[in-house]
């Protein structure tokens, strides 16, 4: 039997033609070797191309490339004025880009758990948040983040009339849900502004990289403005704010040229992958796919494919779960992880969910635990919290499965056959 090989969470992928390396040589050949240039407005020129084309109608949003989605977070709250001692509505259940940036202002994010379905922010909940600090503060949160988790489009209709009818701007984070759709409309399209991320791990990639979707050409000017130092038209630096070096290198942006050739089969493929999981695990006791609501305004793009996994299923080696420090980064980019005294921590996955990490690891197969929810990390304990028990108990339960082009369908039978033979 030859050797399988590691099945990742989800890989870069290139075009087959090699258009990204192209585009890159050209910003050599040219020696565009800068962050600004024809890639990045060419790769600016596509996202715009791509995101405005909803399936009813053409809409005239502006996009700006950036250096990274976080960078996007950061100039988008900026730009909706959040500044020291303002507070910012955000999504609990995300990965830490979606608030860090909120406290880099000097603002306080203010957390709202999710709804069960989409496992996104729950509308009511943020309703309540916002009349609750209105009481309390005697001031209207600054901005609301919503977050497209695993690409799962928020409940955007209901999110939008809450926010308009308190004039609260909206910033989608759709680093995760890069051509996910919401009523035949692309999602960062729907808010003031407009989240996306081409991190190595995202649907395409730019190496590193993100941009911000705009309502029109008066923000993206202000948001390219502060992306570039904020420099005023003089002959010499003249400043009158303090600006960011944000702007997307032209080397960078080549790759997203390269990539935008192959975002509608990336796409078709994370749903296929999707469809072949939700059907192989049906009838797999104990273990439940992450599904879209049946309403077909619904269509998400499947970055990850997520479940979750009964407490009462057991998992072979499950009593050895948690016994060890980790030594290792489990997931992410690689980069430093700080190592850890305990095993443990007071808000954690389930033991057979740790353990069928375990498994699959052993199996080749990189699963990881779904989002901790930001109000339950010790950087937050303090920032103020809505909460309806939802995304806890998805951490406890939830796991997410590879996706990706390099899935193909022989992996997922393999990776479905895999949790079968780990279950007890
Ligand atoms: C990836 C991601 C971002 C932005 O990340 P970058 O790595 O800075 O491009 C923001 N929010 C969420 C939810 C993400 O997953």
């Amino acid at each position: 039997m030859s050797e399988r090989k590691q099945i990742y969470l989800c890989l870069a992928h290139m075009s087959e033609d090699g258009a990204e390396q192209r585009y890159v040589k050209e910003a050599f050949d040219s020696n565009w070797v800068v962050p600004m240039g024809p890639n990045v407005n060419a790769f600016e020129n596509d996202l715009k191309a791509f995101v405005n084309h909803g399936d009813n109608e053409v809409l005239q949003k502006e996009v700006v490339a950036l250096s990274a989605g976080t960078a996007a977070v950061h100039l988008a709250l900026l730009a909706c004025g959040v500044g020291p001692g303002d507070e910012v509505i955000v999504q609990s259940f995300t990965f830490c880009a979606s608030s860090h940036p909120i406290t880099y202002l000097g603002a306080t994010p203010v957390f709202v758990d999710s709804e069960p379905d989409t496992w996104n922010i729950d509308p009511e909940l943020m309703e309540t948040a916002i009349r609750d600090r209105i009481a309390k503060t005697g001031r209207k949160p600054k901005a609301i983040v919503p977050v497209a988790l695993y690409g799962m489009p928020y409940q955007i209709d209901r999110i939008m009339e809450i926010a308009n009818r308190y004039e609260i701007p909206v910033v989608e984070d759709a680093a995760e849900g890069f051509g996910s759709r919401f009523n035949g409309q692309v999602l960062g399209t729907f808010g003031k502004y407009g989240v996306l991320s081409f991190n190595g791990n995202k649907m395409i990639t730019t190496s590193g990289g993100g941009a911000l979707i705009c309502e029109n050409q008066d923000d993206a000017n202000k948001v390219m403005w502060y992306a570039t130092q904020a420099r005023d038209a003089y002959p010499y630096y003249e400043h009158t704010a303090v600006g960011y070096n944000y702007r997307m290198s032209n080397i960078c942006a080549g790759i997203g040229r390269g990539q935008m050739t192959v975002l509608n089969d990336h796409l078709a493929h994370h749903k296929h992958v999707q469809k072949l999981y939700e059907e192989l695990l049906a009838d797999v006791k104990g273990v439940t796919m992450h599904k879209q609501p049946a309403d077909p305004r619904y269509d998400a793009n499947f970055w990850l494919c997520a479940a979750t996994l009964d407490p009462d299923v057991r998992i072979q080696g499950q009593e050895n779960a948690y016994k060890e420090v980790i030594k290792s980064a489990v997931g992410g980019a690689a980069g430093v992880i700080r190592a850890v005294e305990s095993a443990t921590t007071s808000c954690q996955p389930n033991e057979n969910v740790e353990a069928l990490r375990v498994f699959m690891l052993d199996k080749k197969v990189e699963c990881r635990p779904v989002w901790k929810p930001m109000h339950k990390q010790p950087v937050y304990k303090n920032a103020p919290a809505y909460v309806n028990g939802v995304s806890e108990a998805l951490f406890k339960v939830g796991f997410c499965l590879p996706a990706g082009p390099y899935v193909t369908d022989d992996d997922v039978r393999y990776i479905v056959d895999c949790i079968k033979e780990a279950i007890v």
